[in-house]
């Protein structure tokens, strides 16, 4: 993230900084997926809106309609168009329900509602253009994806103003600036900083709440990007990080990050203070509550971030810091799990010390763009082994196969082979690789409730270990090593 620098710079140059104290607080699919959840977002920023006379609220869409309408388009490229229909309804429908609960000024909820058909009508458009293609691209989904976010932040902002908050509708795509890598796209922080202030300063000087599409962003040339599912959290991490924001608080449906995912381990905590290094390990392995991209624009514009309930909000939630103290009680922090990787092993005594072996393996399996979350060393040169999703293994099989054609017609290598499904399971907590004793107590309960180990590989940044189990074991093997993190490591 070079261009973080540039930011900084630009922030140095021209005393880009803050009037008044300014809070980013985004609210995730489930924090508006009903209009009970909306409500209680807007009490949660009536409460808010005295201590903070620069507050932006970022909205994810309602949850379930990004999936709803990127399977609606691939329906549609099937041939499908009737589900574009039954979508159509579907959407009116979820986003009207609200309007009628919450917005009870009959000229708001008539402009809300002429608005929320203007985008069920784009995406009626876009699903018949994709289905008479029968193709849809990356640009076409991202279109069609960003709808949810436009439709959800005109209904948050008629709500807000139904609390007599001066809430205003603002697509991201008029403030972060990015490439065209649709689906993923990757912001130009000096372009978006530029933006960003240009659009969102009137705004704050006139008193208004800036209620902001997440996940939604642009090219320079206006194209619509999107910044990944689970993008909003990103999106909050950019725009704090330009607007030099005090603080960004990612409001979701549980009490901040915890010791494990609390679907599969019901036991699970709340982890009050988390330092930034555990964090990014957490949501690199799949600790959904944060997308990780989020981290790293905050740290390195030194922007507070904090993890709250919407459902719960007297609760403090997890506080993210720099450094933390290290008690013998607070080695192991938390679990997480990958689920549906398999890993792909190349085999062959041939490949001992022929240089140049492993580069190509990566690179025919980035030539799919696959990317592999976990790499794991064997002892000899004679075998390399690594995790990919089970979506990509079958292109990534061919590929490798293609690649070493000739090594695997000569025999040096012997096989390339793609395992059953598994989990990469992911103990994380600061200190753990240099205490004594930990790696043990942690194969000690695998090995005591039946858990195989299939491999086994060390986070990079000496934050994690992770391992990976079968399937079948996967549940077990989460729960026996989430007793550590109750038990104090
Ligand atoms: P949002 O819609 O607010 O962005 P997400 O569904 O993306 O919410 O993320 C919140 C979910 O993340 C929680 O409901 C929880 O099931 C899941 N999750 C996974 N791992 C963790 C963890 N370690 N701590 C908290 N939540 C987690
Ligand atoms: N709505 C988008 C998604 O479902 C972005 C987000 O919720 O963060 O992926
Ligand atoms: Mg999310």
């Amino acid at each position: 993230m070079a261009n973080l620098s540039a930011l900084n710079q630009f922030k140095d140059r021209y005393a880009l900084h803050k009037r008044a104290p300014t809070l980013v607080m985004k609210f995730g699919g489930t924090s508006v997926g009903t209009a009970q959840a909306m409500h209680q977002v807007a009490l949660i920023v009536e409460e808010a809106r005295p201590q903070w006379p620069q507050l932006v609220v970022i909205v994810s869409a309602l949850a379930g309609v990004t999936n709803l309408l990127l399977e609606s388009a691939q329906g549609a490229v099937r041939g499908e168009v009737q589900d574009c229909a039954s979508t159509e309804t579907r959407l009116r429908q979820v986003h009207y329900a609200i309007a009628d609960e919450l917005v009870a000024d009959s000229q708001r909820r008539a402009v809300v509602k002429s608005e929320i058909d203007g985008f069920v009508s784009d995406f009626l458009n876009l699903c018949r253009a994709v289905g008479v293609l029968g193709e849809a691209s990356p640009r076409a989904l991202d279109a069609l994806a960003s709808l949810g976010e436009r439709m959800s932040v005109r209904l948050m902002a008629a709500v807000l103003q139904e609390h007599g908050l001066a809430a205003q509708a603002v697509d991201a795509s008029s403030l972060i600036v990015t490439d065209d890598h649709f689906q993923d796209a990757h912001p130009d922080f000096l372009a978006t900083a530029q933006q960003s202030t240009r659009v969102l300063q009137p705004l704050f000087d006139q008193g208004a709440i800036p209620v902001v599409t997440g996940f939604m962003a642009a090219t320079p040339e206006g194209v619509v990007t999107t910044l990944g599912r689970g993008g909003s959290d990103y999106s909050a991490g950019i725009l704090g990080a330009v607007l030099q924001a005090d603080d960004v608080w990612i409001w979701t449906d549980v009490d901040g990050v915890l010791t494990a995912d609390p679907r599969a381990v019901p036991e699970a905590r709340t982890i009050s203070e988390l330092t930034y290094r555990e964090i990014a390990e957490l949501a690199y392995y799949g600790a959904k509550v944060l997308h990780p991209k989020t981290i790293r624009p905050v740290i390195e514009t030194g922007v507070g971030l904090r993890i709250c309930n919407t459902f719960n909000p007297a609760h403090p939630g997890t506080r993210l810091v720099e450094k933390r103290e290290l008690s013998g009680r607070q080695i192991v922090r938390a679990v997480t799990a990958v689920r549906n990787q398999r890993l792909v092993t190349i085999e062959g005594r041939g490949m001992l010390g022929v240089p140049g072996v492993a580069a190509r393996a990566f690179g025919a399996v980035a030539s799919t763009g696959t990317s592999v979350p976990l790499i794991t060393q064997a002892s000899s040169e004679q075998s390399i082994c690594f995790a990919v999703p089970d979506s990509a293994s079958h292109r990534v099989l061919i590929a490798l196969e293609q690649t070493f054609a000739v090594e695997l017609e000569q025999r040096d290598i012997d096989r390339i082979w793609i395992s059953a499904e598994v989990v990469i399971l992911t103990v994380v907590g600061l200190g753990m690789i240099h205490t004594p004793g930990v790696a043990g107590k942690i194969f000690t309960l695998l090995g005591d409730n039946g858990v195989n180990v299939i491999a086994i590989a060390q986070g990079s940044s000496e934050v994690s270990i992770s391992l990976v189990v079968l399937e079948s074991d996967a549940d077990r093997g989460l729960r026996a090593i989430h007793t550590l993190t109750l038990a104090g490591g």
